[in-house]
């Protein structure tokens, strides 16, 4: 297979709403190729050598972090890991003089996670590298999106056509948001399911279907899609309590009755067993694809900072 060296027409990958059909497909169709890539024995490549990659993360992270410092390094990138515990905004430093710090370092590629929705763009601003959003807040994570859609499209062999129920804490997911944008434009019928509470009606707005009730929502799924309940961004109480929450909207395989026969169970991690989850169902190895998407994370990420890179490295 030929590579494909068509220039990227995007200079920060900021989230999945700037990014039109053909833009998500042509990320796709270049991590199908790194997929295989990481397969083998020999995974590291030279593309990136001289580059520099810092790895900003003002929030905490296990998956995207490793992910993001895998790809770069197999591409040949130097990468630098930064985390807040280390940094100066402990001292007092506001993001801005970060962003123009970290820039006087010439960096090429900024990955930056920040609990704040918008804090990645507006550094975006300040600094002449490629950015790429690891997370910002409820607001977006287009990479969990596109490794999300290169699992099911890999697993499935199309998204076009398919019903997707995303469940759980929607009201405080980036992940949720990224792909309700990324799946819709790709012709998939997407339905939220979740309590009131942490699933207001004005979702509908964003030309899905919503439901309270889980198995009416899981309904002929071929996709369920299993979200965090995220504590830690909720001010008081949005759930009675944890144990009555799996009772309602746990993911079980009684919940799993009303799928399709061949329905794919997805979860972006961390996971909470026993709450959003039942552990039996999340190791199930023929229906639950979280492994998958942690490898396809890798994958996207090398796409994605490949794709950043195509104008710097052609010397423009
Ligand atoms: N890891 C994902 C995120 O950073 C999902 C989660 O934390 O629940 O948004």
């Amino acid at each position: 297979m030929r590579p494909d060296t068509r220039p990227f027409a995007h200079r920060h990958l900021l989230g999945i709403e700037q990014l039109s059909r053909e833009d998500v497909l042509f990320l796709l169709d270049l991590a199908d190729g790194y997929v295989e890539l990481n397969r083998r024995p020999e995974k590291k490549l030279s593309l990136l050598r001289g580059l520099t990659q810092i790895n900003l993360f003002f929030e905490s992270s296990t998956r995207t972090r490793t992910s993001f410092e895998l790809a770069g390094k197999r591409l040949g990138a130097d990468v630098v890991n930064m985390s807040v515990s280390t940094s100066a905004i402990r001292k007092g430093e506001t993001l801005i003089d970060t962003a123009m710090t970290l820039n006087a370092m010439h960096p090429d590629v900024l990955v930056v996670r920040h609990a704040d929705s918008g804090a990645v763009e507006l550094l975006a601003r300040h600094v002449r590298c490629a950015v790429i959003n690891g997370g910002d807040g409820r607001h977006e994570h287009p990479t969990q999106a596109l490794l999300d859609a290169l699992t099911i499209r890999r697993r499935k062999g199309r998204i076009e056509g398919l019903t997707v129920a995303i469940c759980g804490d929607l009201l405080h997911s980036r992940v949720a948001r990224s792909n309700i944008l990324l799946l819709t434009r790709l012709g998939a019928r997407v339905r939220l399911v979740g309590p009131p509470t942490l699933l207001p009606r004005t979702f509908a707005a964003y030309g899905v279907e919503v439901y309270h009730d889980m198995r009416e929502g899981l309904r002929d799924a071929d996709i369920v899609m299993m979200l965090r309940l995220q504590t830690e961004r909720m001010r008081g109480s949005f759930v009675p309590s944890t144990r009555e929450y799996f009772h309602f909207y746990g993911l079980t395989y009684r919940q799993l009755e009303v799928t399709k026969p061949d329905v794919l169970v997805m979860h972006p991690g961390p996971m909470n067993r026993g709450i959003e989850i039942d552990g039996v169902v999340a190791d199930d190895i023929h229906r639950s694809a979280i492994l998958d998407q942690v490898e396809m994370g890798v994958a996207v990420r090398m796409a994605c900072l490949d794709a950043l890179t195509r104008a710097r490295r052609a010397g423009a």
